[in-house]
């Protein structure tokens, strides 16, 4: 769909700060042309929200979904010959194109618009995943590796550990090819985050276990976290609040960014993920909505609701349910909403 005007009213969440006022969008061509205040308090309206941005996804994983969880995080996920490695070598392309594009829909259906992928098994790895999301408006950034960042946007390591020798010569390639550097580092223990750090890298995933002086060096050179506490809780490298230092990033200014990390044993659920961020990590709804969101205008467009941007925003009806009792729009959606609130997308357009 493309061309045509669109006005949609209600209780919208504004800008960067989730503003709250009762207005008008009037979309045209697919960007938000203007936004008109309606005023008065409209209660009685739906909520517009801005779409999700999963920071940090393996979609990949879904030929291998609630596999028992055996074995520690390297015999499991660990490159090459981890559980799911062997997974993905033994299914047929077809048979992961397929999986990959259930997920991908799944994540569409429930307001995410855009997701980064880290995306195993080179360049076919990487078009499998092109083909998988083809019409789709939840849309990938992909990360890939041995090769298939050459066909991707980024290269995504997992983990600076994983390479004997040759990873300068991998990440200064990509760098010349224009690519976004991105590492997994600090999952299970900080042995890999100081290497990872001296590639200057464009996004960090996990630093569950990043030190004080880590958390120092990502903040001074603005390094975007992205965070995934339900994989962390279910791969067992966290028991604690502390870990991933939620807390911490938010306190030293580090962009922070959420993920829902590998599709095995985690529902890529952006309500879910908010929602034990919030309840686990005491983050603020609005800190919670911004991890959800910051992403997009980092790694792809903005998601925000603000005049001139792509249209990328959710409608939720509260007036059905006992969302509509609420007196925080922010505090609703992310402990109580979910996908079945939503009804309509505006997405992509
Ligand atoms: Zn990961």
């Amino acid at each position: 769909m493309s061309g045509g005007e669109l006005l949609i009213e209600g209780r919208a969440l504004l800008g960067e700060d989730f503003e709250e006022a009762p207005v008008r969008l009037v979309v045209e061509a697919g960007t938000i042309a203007h936004i008109e205040d309606l005023g008065g308090p409209g209660d009685d309206l739906p909520w517009i929200v801005p779409a999700f941005f999963n920071a940090h996804t393996h979609v990949g994983d879904s030929v291998a979904l609630d596999i028992p969880l055996e074995g520690d995080l390297d015999a499991l996920v660990r490159p090459p010959d981890g559980l799911k490695h062997r997974i993905l070598r033994s299914v047929s392309r077809t048979d992961l194109v397929r999986a990959m594009r259930l997920t991908i829909r799944t994540m569409e259906n429930g307001g995410t618009a855009g997701f980064a992928d880290f995306r195993e098994g080179g360049r076919d790895g990487v078009s499998a995943l092109l083909e998988a999301g083809n019409g789709i408006s939840c849309r990938p950034v992909i990360f890939g590796r041995e090769g298939g960042e050459t066909v991707a946007q980024g290269l995504g390591i997992s983990s600076a550990r994983d390479f004997a020798g040759g990873l300068d010569e991998v990440v200064s390639l990509a760098r010349r090819s224009g690519k976004l550097v991105a590492f997994h580092a600090g999952e299970r223990d900080p042995s890999d985050i100081e290497q990872a750090l001296a590639y200057e890298p464009d996004l960090l995933v996990h630093c569950t276990h990043a030190s004080r002086d880590h958390l120092r060096q990502i903040a001074d050179a603005g390094i975007p976290v992205a965070v995934c506490p339900r994989a962390n809780w279910r791969f067992r490298v966290t028991s604690s609040a502390m870990r991933p230092p939620v807390r911490e990033l938010l306190s030293l200014g580090c962009p922070l960014l959420l993920g829902t990390d590998n599709a095995m044993c985690v529902q890529p659920d952006m309500w879910r993920e908010m929602e034990f961020l919030s309840t686990v990590y005491r983050v603020s709804p609005r800190e919670a909505l911004r991890a959800a969101t910051l992403g997009a205008s980092l790694f792809m467009e903005p998601f925000y609701i603000r005049e001139k941007n792509r249209a990328a925003f959710l409608v939720i009806d509260p007036r059905p349910s006992n969302l509509s009792l609420s007196r925080d729009i922010a505090a609703a959606l992310v402990n109580r909403a979910g996908p079945a609130n939503i009804v309509r997308k505006v997405i992509n357009l």
